[in-house]
């Protein structure tokens, strides 16, 4: 059964219960999020490959710095990118850096911040498109063939995620079929 609901991994069971714990709000504003957790989210001229950064400053205070330059799409996916590293791996480093190559990151990069960059990944995945939201609008699994494209279009509007984010999202709710040989 496409309903029954996915194991999640300790990224996305935080994530879950941020989500929760800030009333289930629909759509999520990741900001919003960060303002009752006391963080401090700015916009600035960063480097086109700079997508976002999480810094804990001495005092303990957080802020985490977003790309002026970039659509507010990419700016909610990386608040809630940076806000995965806050809740869990802040405790770890200070400060994170997520430029471009962060999704795919180059073999020289250690196992440890692979690992990290994974879970900030699953982290937005899952506060952006929380699974039950993303069940009740998505019933029933779809295949490539017959994904209705207006359908995801408006999810995702609806989400504030781009089209290929709520993609990967179905996917991994095991509602739409990843089979490429029906591309
Ligand atoms: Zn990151």
């Amino acid at each position: 059964m496409a309903s029954s609901p996915m194991y999640k991994s300790r990224a996305e069971r935080e994530a879950a219960t941020v989500w929760e714990n800030a009333g289930k709000p629909i759509p999520v504003d990741p900001s919003k999020i960060a303002k009752l957790h006391d963080i401090e989210i700015r916009k600035e001229d960063l480097e086109e490959d700079v997508s976002g950064m999480m810094v804990t400053r001495e005092d303990s205070s957080v802020v985490i710095v977003v790309n002026s330059s970039h659509h507010k799409n990419r700016h909610r996916f990386s608040v809630a990118h940076e806000l995965g590293h806050y809740f869990l791996h802040r405790a770890v480093s200070p400060i994170f850096v997520d430029s471009k190559q962060v999704f795919y990151r180059d073999a020289t990069a250690s196992e440890g911040t692979k690992r990290q960059e994974i879970e900030a990944n699953a982290f937005a995945a899952e506060l952006l498109m929380p699974e039950s939201e993303v069940r009740s609008r998505f019933p029933h699994k779809l295949s490539l063939m017959e994904m209705d494209a207006e359908e995801v279009e408006k999810a995702a509007k609806f989400f504030g995620v781009s089209t290929t984010a709520l993609s990967f999202r179905l996917i991994r709710l095991g509602l739409l079929e990843s089979d490429s040989s029906s591309l």
